[in-house]
Protein backbone atom coordinates (compact mmCIF):
# COMPACT_ATOMS: atom_id res chain seq x y z
CA UNK A 1 0.00 0.00 0.00
CA UNK A 2 1.36 3.54 -0.86
CA UNK A 3 2.86 5.57 2.49
CA UNK A 4 0.02 8.12 3.49
CA UNK A 5 2.32 11.13 4.09
CA UNK A 6 -0.37 13.02 5.66
CA UNK A 7 -0.25 10.07 8.35
CA UNK A 8 -2.11 11.72 11.89
CA UNK A 9 -2.57 14.84 9.97
CA UNK A 10 -4.85 17.28 12.19
CA UNK A 11 -7.96 18.80 10.67
CA UNK A 12 -7.38 22.20 10.83
CA UNK A 13 -4.77 24.54 11.92
CA UNK A 14 -4.06 28.11 12.49
CA UNK A 15 -2.04 28.47 9.12
CA UNK A 16 -0.55 26.29 6.20
CA UNK A 17 2.08 26.56 4.47
CA UNK A 18 3.03 26.37 1.33
CA UNK A 19 6.31 25.12 0.25
CA UNK A 20 9.10 24.84 2.33
CA UNK A 21 11.53 27.05 0.33
CA UNK A 22 13.78 29.54 2.87
CA UNK A 23 10.80 31.93 3.02
CA UNK A 24 8.32 29.32 4.00
CA UNK A 25 10.50 27.50 6.44
CA UNK A 26 11.09 31.07 8.03
CA UNK A 27 7.73 32.03 8.15
CA UNK A 28 6.39 28.79 9.39
CA UNK A 29 9.47 29.09 12.28
CA UNK A 30 8.41 32.65 12.75
CA UNK A 31 4.41 31.37 13.49
CA UNK A 32 5.13 28.96 15.53
CA UNK A 33 7.14 30.87 18.20
CA UNK A 34 4.74 33.33 18.04
CA UNK A 35 2.34 30.28 19.55
CA UNK A 36 0.40 29.48 16.20
CA UNK A 37 -0.30 25.47 15.34
CA UNK A 38 1.59 25.11 11.87
CA UNK A 39 1.35 22.39 9.14
CA UNK A 40 4.10 23.38 6.32
CA UNK A 41 3.63 21.47 3.25
CA UNK A 42 6.36 20.58 0.95
CA UNK A 43 5.82 18.99 -2.39
CA UNK A 44 9.25 17.69 -2.73
CA UNK A 45 10.93 14.66 -0.50
CA UNK A 46 13.24 16.93 0.98
CA UNK A 47 12.59 21.00 2.75
CA UNK A 48 14.25 23.85 1.70
CA UNK A 49 13.24 24.36 -2.04
CA UNK A 50 16.34 25.77 -3.83
CA UNK A 51 18.64 25.87 -0.81
CA UNK A 52 19.47 21.97 -1.13
CA UNK A 53 22.02 19.93 -1.97
CA UNK A 54 21.84 16.25 -3.67
CA UNK A 55 24.89 13.57 -3.29
CA UNK A 56 25.84 10.20 -5.39
CA UNK A 57 27.40 7.27 -5.35
CA UNK A 58 31.18 7.55 -4.82
CA UNK A 59 31.07 10.08 -1.91
CA UNK A 60 30.14 13.19 -3.80
CA UNK A 61 28.15 15.68 -2.49
CA UNK A 62 26.68 18.97 -4.43
CA UNK A 63 24.96 22.61 -2.96
CA UNK A 64 22.87 23.89 -5.37
CA UNK A 65 22.77 27.91 -4.08
CA UNK A 66 25.55 27.73 -1.59
CA UNK A 67 27.72 30.45 -3.89
CA UNK A 68 27.39 33.08 -1.73
CA UNK A 69 24.64 35.75 0.44
CA UNK A 70 25.27 39.04 2.07
CA UNK A 71 26.49 39.46 5.44
CA UNK A 72 22.75 40.55 6.51
CA UNK A 73 22.12 36.45 6.58
CA UNK A 74 24.13 36.69 10.17
CA UNK A 75 21.82 38.83 11.80
CA UNK A 76 18.34 37.37 10.34
CA UNK A 77 19.39 33.68 10.83
CA UNK A 78 20.40 34.78 14.40
CA UNK A 79 17.01 36.75 15.34
CA UNK A 80 14.83 33.87 13.62
CA UNK A 81 16.80 30.90 13.59
CA UNK A 82 19.26 29.99 16.22
CA UNK A 83 22.61 31.77 17.29
CA UNK A 84 24.34 28.07 16.07
CA UNK A 85 23.04 28.52 12.67
CA UNK A 86 24.18 32.07 12.54
CA UNK A 87 27.59 31.27 14.14
CA UNK A 88 28.21 28.93 11.30
CA UNK A 89 28.24 31.93 8.59
CA UNK A 90 31.58 32.53 7.65
CA UNK A 91 33.04 34.72 4.63
CA UNK A 92 34.36 34.14 1.49
CA UNK A 93 37.73 36.21 0.92
CA UNK A 94 38.48 35.26 -2.49
CA UNK A 95 36.42 36.32 -5.45
CA UNK A 96 37.81 36.65 -8.85
CA UNK A 97 36.68 38.17 -12.62
CA UNK A 98 38.44 36.85 -15.45
CA UNK A 99 37.30 38.09 -18.87
CA UNK A 100 38.60 39.81 -21.48
CA UNK A 101 38.20 43.13 -20.18
CA UNK A 102 40.25 42.70 -16.80
CA UNK A 103 41.26 40.08 -14.67
CA UNK A 104 41.54 40.30 -10.87
CA UNK A 105 41.12 39.20 -7.41
CA UNK A 106 38.80 40.97 -4.50
CA UNK A 107 37.03 40.53 -1.20
CA UNK A 108 33.82 41.84 -2.78
CA UNK A 109 33.18 44.25 0.33
CA UNK A 110 33.17 48.75 -0.11
CA UNK A 111 36.40 49.40 0.87
CA UNK A 112 38.15 46.45 -1.75
CA UNK A 113 35.83 48.08 -4.58
CA UNK A 114 36.02 51.26 -4.31
CA UNK A 115 40.04 50.76 -4.15
CA UNK A 116 39.76 48.54 -7.46
CA UNK A 117 37.57 51.51 -8.95
CA UNK A 118 40.36 54.31 -8.20
CA UNK A 119 43.35 52.89 -8.73
CA UNK A 120 42.38 49.97 -11.34
CA UNK A 121 39.71 51.54 -13.05
CA UNK A 122 41.41 55.31 -12.85
CA UNK A 123 37.60 56.32 -11.55
CA UNK A 124 37.86 59.84 -10.37
CA UNK A 125 37.40 59.82 -6.29
CA UNK A 126 33.76 61.86 -6.43
CA UNK A 127 32.36 59.77 -8.71
CA UNK A 128 33.38 56.23 -6.89
CA UNK A 129 31.94 57.75 -3.46
CA UNK A 130 29.07 59.65 -5.26
CA UNK A 131 27.90 56.24 -6.81
CA UNK A 132 27.84 54.36 -3.15
CA UNK A 133 26.37 56.59 -1.65
CA UNK A 134 23.53 56.91 -4.42
CA UNK A 135 23.10 53.23 -4.41
CA UNK A 136 23.26 53.07 -0.56
CA UNK A 137 19.94 55.39 -0.09
CA UNK A 138 18.21 53.34 -2.60
CA UNK A 139 14.85 52.18 -1.26
CA UNK A 140 11.95 50.69 -2.53
CA UNK A 141 9.99 53.94 -2.54
CA UNK A 142 12.54 55.64 -4.47
CA UNK A 143 11.50 56.47 -8.58
CA UNK A 144 11.09 53.39 -9.94
CA UNK A 145 11.81 54.36 -13.29
CA UNK A 146 15.34 54.90 -13.77
CA UNK A 147 16.88 52.17 -15.12
CA UNK A 148 19.95 50.17 -13.97
CA UNK A 149 21.77 51.22 -17.59
CA UNK A 150 20.55 54.88 -16.80
CA UNK A 151 21.93 54.54 -13.79
CA UNK A 152 25.31 53.71 -15.00
CA UNK A 153 25.45 56.17 -17.82
CA UNK A 154 24.98 58.75 -15.17
CA UNK A 155 28.38 58.18 -13.59
CA UNK A 156 30.69 55.96 -15.75
CA UNK A 157 29.62 57.20 -19.13
CA UNK A 158 31.19 55.17 -21.92
CA UNK A 159 32.68 52.64 -19.24
CA UNK A 160 31.58 49.11 -20.19
CA UNK A 161 34.66 47.55 -18.39
CA UNK A 162 33.42 49.41 -14.73
CA UNK A 163 29.86 48.38 -15.52
CA UNK A 164 30.86 44.82 -16.20
CA UNK A 165 32.92 44.58 -12.82
CA UNK A 166 29.33 46.41 -11.19
CA UNK A 167 26.60 44.05 -13.07
CA UNK A 168 27.98 41.01 -13.70
CA UNK A 169 28.13 39.62 -10.09
CA UNK A 170 24.44 41.09 -9.31
CA UNK A 171 23.21 39.53 -12.46
CA UNK A 172 23.99 36.03 -11.60
CA UNK A 173 22.89 36.42 -7.79
CA UNK A 174 19.23 37.89 -9.01
CA UNK A 175 18.82 37.62 -12.64
CA UNK A 176 19.04 41.19 -13.25
CA UNK A 177 19.75 43.00 -16.37
CA UNK A 178 20.41 46.66 -17.10
CA UNK A 179 17.00 47.29 -18.44
CA UNK A 180 15.55 46.44 -14.91
CA UNK A 181 14.99 49.41 -12.07
CA UNK A 182 18.18 50.70 -11.10
CA UNK A 183 16.51 49.61 -7.43
CA UNK A 184 16.67 46.04 -8.29
CA UNK A 185 20.39 46.19 -8.61
CA UNK A 186 21.23 49.01 -5.73
CA UNK A 187 19.88 47.34 -2.79
CA UNK A 188 21.38 43.72 -3.56
CA UNK A 189 24.44 45.08 -4.10
CA UNK A 190 24.25 47.36 -1.65
CA UNK A 191 23.41 44.27 0.28
CA UNK A 192 26.72 42.65 -0.62
CA UNK A 193 28.77 45.87 -0.56
CA UNK A 194 28.59 46.25 3.26
CA UNK A 195 30.93 43.33 3.96
CA UNK A 196 31.51 40.96 1.30
CA UNK A 197 29.97 37.62 0.57
CA UNK A 198 29.02 34.84 3.05
CA UNK A 199 28.52 30.80 3.30
CA UNK A 200 27.51 28.47 5.16
CA UNK A 201 29.95 25.90 6.55
CA UNK A 202 28.54 22.74 7.18
CA UNK A 203 26.93 23.12 3.65
CA UNK A 204 23.52 22.86 2.93
CA UNK A 205 22.81 19.55 4.40
CA UNK A 206 23.80 20.66 8.08
CA UNK A 207 21.77 24.33 7.85
CA UNK A 208 18.15 22.73 6.59
CA UNK A 209 19.09 19.36 9.32
CA UNK A 210 19.47 22.24 11.91
CA UNK A 211 16.25 24.42 10.62
CA UNK A 212 14.15 21.33 10.64
CA UNK A 213 15.40 20.31 14.40
CA UNK A 214 14.33 24.03 15.17
CA UNK A 215 11.02 23.75 13.40
CA UNK A 216 10.22 20.43 15.11
CA UNK A 217 11.36 21.88 18.45
CA UNK A 218 8.65 24.58 17.95
CA UNK A 219 5.82 22.54 17.12
CA UNK A 220 5.91 22.73 13.15
CA UNK A 221 3.84 19.51 11.62
CA UNK A 222 6.20 19.43 8.33
CA UNK A 223 5.24 16.85 5.83
CA UNK A 224 7.11 16.05 2.35
CA UNK A 225 5.44 14.54 -0.46
CA UNK A 226 2.81 16.90 -0.12
CA UNK A 227 1.89 18.50 -3.11
CA UNK A 228 -1.30 20.87 -2.53
CA UNK A 229 -3.43 20.38 -5.06
CA UNK A 230 -5.48 23.73 -4.29
CA UNK A 231 -5.94 26.93 -2.19
CA UNK A 232 -10.06 26.45 -0.72
CA UNK A 233 -11.46 29.58 -0.93
CA UNK A 234 -15.17 30.49 -0.21
CA UNK A 235 -16.72 34.10 -0.08
CA UNK A 236 -13.54 35.71 -0.96
CA UNK A 237 -11.77 34.18 2.25
CA UNK A 238 -9.22 31.14 2.70
CA UNK A 239 -10.61 28.17 4.38
CA UNK A 240 -7.68 25.91 3.82
CA UNK A 241 -6.29 23.64 0.83
CA UNK A 242 -6.30 20.32 -0.84
CA UNK A 243 -3.39 18.38 -0.58
CA UNK A 244 -3.14 14.60 -1.35
CA UNK A 245 -6.69 14.72 -2.01
CA UNK A 246 -7.59 15.47 1.52
CA UNK A 247 -8.99 19.04 2.64
CA UNK A 248 -7.47 20.99 5.83
CA UNK A 249 -8.77 23.62 7.35
CA UNK A 250 -7.17 27.06 8.23
CA UNK A 251 -7.47 30.55 9.35
CA UNK A 252 -4.93 31.75 6.73
CA UNK A 253 -2.71 29.93 4.10
CA UNK A 254 0.86 30.93 3.46
CA UNK A 255 2.51 30.22 -0.33
CA UNK A 256 5.68 29.97 -0.67
CA UNK A 257 5.32 28.53 -4.37
CA UNK A 258 5.59 30.33 -7.61
CA UNK A 259 3.69 33.56 -7.09
CA UNK A 260 1.66 33.26 -10.74
CA UNK A 261 1.25 29.54 -9.67
CA UNK A 262 -0.22 30.27 -6.67
CA UNK A 263 -2.93 32.64 -8.05
CA UNK A 264 -3.60 31.28 -11.53
CA UNK A 265 -3.58 27.34 -10.30
CA UNK A 266 -3.90 26.98 -7.03
CA UNK A 267 -6.66 29.73 -6.28
CA UNK A 268 -7.99 29.82 -9.70
CA UNK A 269 -9.34 32.46 -12.38
CA UNK A 270 -13.06 32.73 -10.39
CA UNK A 271 -12.43 34.12 -7.09
CA UNK A 272 -10.20 37.09 -8.44
CA UNK A 273 -11.16 40.03 -9.13
CA UNK A 274 -10.72 41.14 -13.12
CA UNK A 275 -8.00 43.76 -12.44
CA UNK A 276 -6.02 41.41 -10.32
CA UNK A 277 -6.27 39.07 -12.61
CA UNK A 278 -4.58 40.67 -15.19
CA UNK A 279 -2.00 42.11 -12.99
CA UNK A 280 -0.59 38.84 -11.92
CA UNK A 281 -0.64 37.77 -15.45
CA UNK A 282 1.44 40.89 -16.59
CA UNK A 283 4.11 39.72 -14.20
CA UNK A 284 7.53 38.82 -15.77
CA UNK A 285 9.01 35.29 -14.54
CA UNK A 286 12.97 35.77 -14.01
CA UNK A 287 15.37 33.81 -16.16
CA UNK A 288 16.34 30.31 -14.93
CA UNK A 289 19.73 28.96 -14.38
CA UNK A 290 21.82 25.93 -15.49
CA UNK A 291 24.03 23.60 -13.23
CA UNK A 292 27.39 21.75 -14.15
CA UNK A 293 28.23 19.93 -11.00
CA UNK A 294 31.65 18.29 -11.10
CA UNK A 295 32.51 16.29 -8.28
CA UNK A 296 37.05 15.88 -7.98
CA UNK A 297 37.29 11.70 -6.85
CA UNK A 298 38.32 10.70 -3.39
CA UNK A 299 41.83 11.35 -2.39
CA UNK A 300 41.96 13.72 -5.45
CA UNK A 301 43.03 17.39 -4.79
CA UNK A 302 43.27 20.70 -6.84
CA UNK A 303 45.13 23.86 -6.08
CA UNK A 304 42.66 26.83 -4.96
CA UNK A 305 41.87 29.21 -7.32
CA UNK A 306 39.46 31.14 -5.71
CA UNK A 307 35.77 30.95 -4.41
CA UNK A 308 34.24 32.42 -6.31
CA UNK A 309 35.34 32.99 -10.16
CA UNK A 310 33.41 35.00 -12.76
CA UNK A 311 34.64 33.91 -15.84
CA UNK A 312 33.50 35.25 -19.41
CA UNK A 313 35.25 34.98 -22.93
CA UNK A 314 32.50 37.78 -24.48
CA UNK A 315 33.88 41.06 -25.19
CA UNK A 316 31.59 42.90 -23.19
CA UNK A 317 29.00 42.64 -20.74
CA UNK A 318 25.74 41.80 -22.25
CA UNK A 319 22.70 40.48 -20.40
CA UNK A 320 21.07 38.92 -23.05
CA UNK A 321 24.33 36.32 -23.67
CA UNK A 322 24.11 35.46 -20.20
CA UNK A 323 21.19 33.52 -20.56
CA UNK A 324 22.37 31.82 -24.20
CA UNK A 325 22.32 28.15 -24.55
CA UNK A 326 25.88 28.59 -25.80
CA UNK A 327 26.73 30.59 -23.04
CA UNK A 328 30.17 31.12 -22.68
CA UNK A 329 30.12 33.39 -19.04
CA UNK A 330 29.80 31.16 -16.43
CA UNK A 331 30.40 31.62 -12.12
CA UNK A 332 32.99 28.53 -10.85
CA UNK A 333 31.84 28.16 -7.09
CA UNK A 334 34.46 26.42 -5.80
CA UNK A 335 34.09 23.79 -2.89
CA UNK A 336 37.10 23.25 -0.79
CA UNK A 337 36.79 20.69 2.38
CA UNK A 338 36.53 23.18 4.46
CA UNK A 339 33.09 23.94 3.58
CA UNK A 340 32.56 20.77 5.35
CA UNK A 341 34.96 20.64 8.14
CA UNK A 342 36.48 16.61 8.41
CA UNK A 343 35.63 16.29 4.92
CA UNK A 344 38.30 16.02 2.15
CA UNK A 345 36.30 16.19 -0.72
CA UNK A 346 36.26 19.14 -3.69
CA UNK A 347 33.76 19.98 -5.54
CA UNK A 348 32.88 22.69 -8.56
CA UNK A 349 29.62 23.84 -9.02
CA UNK A 350 28.86 25.63 -12.59
CA UNK A 351 26.35 28.26 -12.65
CA UNK A 352 24.89 30.53 -15.53
CA UNK A 353 21.55 32.16 -16.57
CA UNK A 354 19.24 30.50 -18.66
CA UNK A 355 16.54 30.86 -21.02
CA UNK A 356 13.51 28.47 -20.43
CA UNK A 357 12.19 28.77 -24.08
CA UNK A 358 16.07 27.97 -24.87
CA UNK A 359 15.67 24.11 -23.40
CA UNK A 360 12.03 23.75 -22.66
CA UNK A 361 11.27 22.69 -26.34
CA UNK A 362 14.12 19.79 -27.06
CA UNK A 363 13.55 16.29 -28.10
CA UNK A 364 14.70 14.10 -25.28
CA UNK A 365 17.61 13.02 -27.60
CA UNK A 366 18.41 16.51 -28.63
CA UNK A 367 17.83 18.05 -24.78
CA UNK A 368 20.74 14.77 -23.83
CA UNK A 369 22.88 15.90 -26.16
CA UNK A 370 22.76 19.40 -25.35
CA UNK A 371 23.30 18.54 -21.36
CA UNK A 372 26.49 16.78 -22.83
CA UNK A 373 27.93 19.64 -24.46
CA UNK A 374 26.99 21.73 -21.69
CA UNK A 375 29.43 19.43 -19.64
CA UNK A 376 32.18 19.60 -22.10
CA UNK A 377 32.28 23.12 -22.48
CA UNK A 378 32.33 23.65 -18.79
CA UNK A 379 35.09 21.12 -18.24
CA UNK A 380 37.06 22.95 -21.02
CA UNK A 381 36.62 26.22 -19.57
CA UNK A 382 37.61 25.28 -16.22
CA UNK A 383 40.61 23.76 -17.71
CA UNK A 384 41.62 27.28 -18.04
CA UNK A 385 41.91 27.72 -14.68
CA UNK A 386 42.69 24.19 -13.00
CA UNK A 387 44.86 22.61 -15.83
CA UNK A 388 44.52 18.37 -16.07
CA UNK A 389 41.57 18.44 -14.13
CA UNK A 390 39.61 16.60 -16.49
CA UNK A 391 41.20 13.57 -15.46
CA UNK A 392 40.48 14.34 -11.82
CA UNK A 393 36.82 14.65 -11.96
CA UNK A 394 34.60 11.51 -11.36
CA UNK A 395 31.30 12.71 -11.16
CA UNK A 396 30.00 15.07 -13.79
CA UNK A 397 26.11 16.23 -14.08
CA UNK A 398 24.12 18.98 -15.41
CA UNK A 399 21.08 20.69 -14.37
CA UNK A 400 18.67 22.86 -16.77
CA UNK A 401 15.80 25.11 -16.58
CA UNK A 402 13.63 21.83 -16.68
CA UNK A 403 15.43 20.80 -14.05
CA UNK A 404 14.02 23.36 -11.67
CA UNK A 405 10.72 23.46 -12.74
CA UNK A 406 10.88 20.18 -12.07
CA UNK A 407 11.77 20.16 -8.73
CA UNK A 408 10.45 23.40 -7.65
CA UNK A 409 7.37 23.76 -9.42
CA UNK A 410 8.71 27.16 -10.10
CA UNK A 411 7.16 28.20 -13.47
CA UNK A 412 9.36 27.76 -16.44
CA UNK A 413 12.09 26.77 -13.92
CA UNK A 414 12.17 30.60 -12.69
CA UNK A 415 15.68 30.71 -10.25
CA UNK A 416 14.98 34.32 -8.90
CA UNK A 417 11.09 34.19 -8.82
CA UNK A 418 9.37 37.19 -10.87
CA UNK A 419 10.43 40.43 -12.03
CA UNK A 420 9.69 43.70 -10.29
CA UNK A 421 6.00 44.09 -10.63
CA UNK A 422 5.42 40.70 -8.85
CA UNK A 423 6.46 42.27 -5.34
CA UNK A 424 2.58 44.11 -5.84
CA UNK A 425 0.54 41.37 -6.65
CA UNK A 426 2.24 39.04 -3.71
CA UNK A 427 1.97 41.81 -1.19
CA UNK A 428 -1.94 42.57 -2.79
CA UNK A 429 -3.01 38.54 -2.46
CA UNK A 430 -4.92 39.41 1.02
CA UNK A 431 -6.83 41.88 -0.16
CA UNK A 432 -8.02 39.91 -2.90
CA UNK A 433 -8.91 37.20 -0.37
CA UNK A 434 -8.61 37.27 3.18
CA UNK A 435 -6.17 34.73 4.83
CA UNK A 436 -4.36 34.28 1.89
CA UNK A 437 -0.38 34.77 1.89
CA UNK A 438 2.59 34.74 -0.04
CA UNK A 439 5.87 34.71 0.15
CA UNK A 440 9.24 33.61 -1.59
CA UNK A 441 11.44 35.21 -4.27
CA UNK A 442 9.50 38.30 -6.23
CA UNK A 443 10.50 41.12 -7.35
CA UNK A 444 14.44 40.27 -7.39
CA UNK A 445 14.90 42.55 -4.21
CA UNK A 446 12.92 39.79 -1.86
CA UNK A 447 15.04 37.30 -3.94
CA UNK A 448 18.43 34.68 -2.52
CA UNK A 449 18.69 33.64 0.80
CA UNK A 450 18.82 36.70 2.34
CA UNK A 451 15.79 38.22 0.74
CA UNK A 452 13.64 34.96 1.11
CA UNK A 453 14.35 34.69 4.72
CA UNK A 454 13.29 38.51 5.39
CA UNK A 455 10.46 38.02 3.08
CA UNK A 456 9.30 35.26 5.16
CA UNK A 457 9.19 37.23 8.37
CA UNK A 458 7.52 40.34 6.88
CA UNK A 459 4.81 38.04 5.66
CA UNK A 460 4.47 35.76 9.09
CA UNK A 461 3.68 39.15 11.00
CA UNK A 462 0.70 40.07 9.22
CA UNK A 463 -0.43 36.35 9.12
CA UNK A 464 -0.32 36.51 12.98
CA UNK A 465 -2.46 39.34 12.95
CA UNK A 466 -4.88 37.51 10.59
CA UNK A 467 -5.08 34.68 12.39
CA UNK A 468 -5.46 36.27 15.20
CA UNK A 469 -8.32 38.53 13.80
CA UNK A 470 -10.20 35.49 12.64
CA UNK A 471 -9.82 33.88 16.38
CA UNK A 472 -11.37 36.81 18.15
CA UNK A 473 -14.06 37.09 15.60
CA UNK A 474 -14.76 33.58 15.86
CA UNK A 475 -14.45 33.76 19.68
CA UNK A 476 -11.62 30.92 19.57
CA UNK A 477 -8.04 31.21 20.98
CA UNK A 478 -5.82 31.39 18.12
C1 LIG B 1 21.20 27.81 -9.53
C2 LIG B 1 20.84 28.77 -8.45
C3 LIG B 1 21.82 29.33 -7.68
C4 LIG B 1 21.50 30.23 -6.67
N1 LIG B 1 22.49 30.75 -5.91
C5 LIG B 1 22.20 31.58 -4.89
C6 LIG B 1 23.22 32.07 -4.02
O1 LIG B 1 24.39 31.75 -4.17
N2 LIG B 1 22.87 32.92 -3.02
C7 LIG B 1 21.58 33.30 -2.81
O2 LIG B 1 21.33 34.07 -1.88
N3 LIG B 1 20.59 32.83 -3.60
C8 LIG B 1 20.87 31.98 -4.62
N4 LIG B 1 19.87 31.49 -5.42
C9 LIG B 1 18.50 31.94 -5.18
C10 LIG B 1 17.92 31.33 -3.93
O3 LIG B 1 18.26 29.97 -3.85
C11 LIG B 1 16.41 31.48 -3.95
O4 LIG B 1 16.06 32.84 -4.20
C12 LIG B 1 15.77 31.10 -2.62
O5 LIG B 1 16.32 29.91 -2.11
C13 LIG B 1 14.29 30.95 -2.89
O6 LIG B 1 13.57 30.73 -1.71
P1 LIG B 1 11.99 30.78 -1.73
O7 LIG B 1 11.56 30.88 -0.34
O8 LIG B 1 11.52 31.80 -2.69
O9 LIG B 1 11.50 29.35 -2.21
P2 LIG B 1 11.99 28.21 -3.18
O10 LIG B 1 13.35 27.78 -2.84
O11 LIG B 1 11.72 28.62 -4.56
O12 LIG B 1 11.02 27.03 -2.74
C14 LIG B 1 9.66 26.95 -3.02
C15 LIG B 1 9.19 25.62 -2.46
O13 LIG B 1 7.80 25.46 -2.69
C16 LIG B 1 7.56 24.11 -3.03
N5 LIG B 1 6.28 24.05 -3.73
C17 LIG B 1 5.95 24.62 -4.89
N6 LIG B 1 4.68 24.36 -5.22
C18 LIG B 1 4.18 23.58 -4.21
C19 LIG B 1 2.91 22.98 -3.96
N7 LIG B 1 1.89 23.14 -4.80
N8 LIG B 1 2.75 22.24 -2.83
C20 LIG B 1 3.78 22.07 -1.96
N9 LIG B 1 5.00 22.61 -2.16
C21 LIG B 1 5.20 23.37 -3.27
C22 LIG B 1 8.75 23.75 -3.90
O14 LIG B 1 8.91 22.36 -4.04
C23 LIG B 1 9.87 24.41 -3.12
O15 LIG B 1 10.38 23.57 -2.12
C24 LIG B 1 20.16 30.57 -6.44
C25 LIG B 1 19.15 29.98 -7.19
C26 LIG B 1 19.49 29.08 -8.19
C27 LIG B 1 18.41 28.41 -8.98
Amino acid sequence: MARDWLQNVKPDYDAIIIGSGLAGLTAANTLAKLGHSVLLLEQHANFGGLATWFTRPGGYLFDISLHGFPVGMVKSCRKYWTQEIADSIVQLKHIRFDNPQFSLETSFDVADFKRILKTRFQVAEETVDGFFSTVRAMNFYDDQTLTARQLFQNFFPGRDDVVRLLMEPIAYANGSTLDDPAITYGIVFSNFMSKGVYTFQGGTDTLLKRMRAELLRNGVDMRSHAPVEKILVDKKTVRGVQVNGRQIRAKAVLSNANLKATVLQLVGAEHLSREFLEETRAVRLNNSSCQVYLGIRNGEKIAHIGDLLFTSVLPRFDSAALCARNVTSRTFSVYYPDIRPGSSRFSIVSSTNANYSDWAGLSDEEYQRQKRGLIADTIAALEKYLPGVSARIGHAEAATPRTFLRYTGHLEGASFGTKFEGLKVSMGLPNEIQGLYHAGSVGIIMSGWLGAVNYGVIVANNVDKCVRERAAAKGTPS
